[in-house]
């Protein structure tokens, strides 16, 4: 026992430092907090489609929900049903088997909808552009709203995104 506490002691704390405060993420919080209680009453629901992502796209979406960036506790969650969503977050080029899929989930979501196209392949077809398997960007299939680049975009360019997608219908 004596060995282990020594054996703590002379370790030290060996845990990274904690992030510091980042201002524009806090303000971009806000006004998505704020944003969401005006048109949303305070809650809105996402539905999420993998429509040909490599995943590297949903890790950055995973990490929206880690303590950082807690988007639950701006009033965002993810549903499992297309019917309970006020707004479809699709990642990926659109792969050929998963056309259909995505127009249903689409038509599903009552309206008005917002639809954000995540991702390199989601806005342009990225790498895999256009083929005998791929439709490509998500706007060949279904209407985009907003699109959000990179590969893959970090979770503060997606709060963005989303952000983006709930102003432009406030009017
Ligand atoms: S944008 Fe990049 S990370 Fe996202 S699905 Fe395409 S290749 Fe993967």
């Amino acid at each position: 026992m004596y060995k282990i506490i020594r054996q703590i002691l002379q370790s030290g704390i060996k845990t990274e430092t904690p992030p510091g405060i980042d201002d524009a993420l806090r303000c971009t919080a806000q006004r998505l907090e704020n944003a969401i209680l005006e048109r949303f009453g305070g809650a809105l629901a996402i539905r999420h489609v993998d429509a040909g992502s490599c995943n590297g796209c949903e890790l950055e979406i995973h990490a929206l929900s880690n303590p950082y960036y807690n988007l639950e506790g701006l009033g965002i969650h993810f549903v499992a049903s297309p019917r309970h969503a006020d707004m479809l977050l699709v990642t990926g080029p659109v792969s050929r088997h998963m056309e259909t899929a995505l127009q249903r989930t689409y038509e599903a979501i009552p309206e008005p909808k917002l639809v954000v196209a995540v991702g390199d392949c989601g806005c342009s077809g990225g790498l895999f552009g256009e083929s005998y398997a791929s439709r490509g960007r998500v706007a060949s299939v279904i209407p985009v709203d907003v699109a959000v680049p990179g590969c893959p975009p970090p979770p503060f360019a997606l709060m963005q995104g989303i952000l983006t997608g709930i102003s432009s219908r406030m009017g």
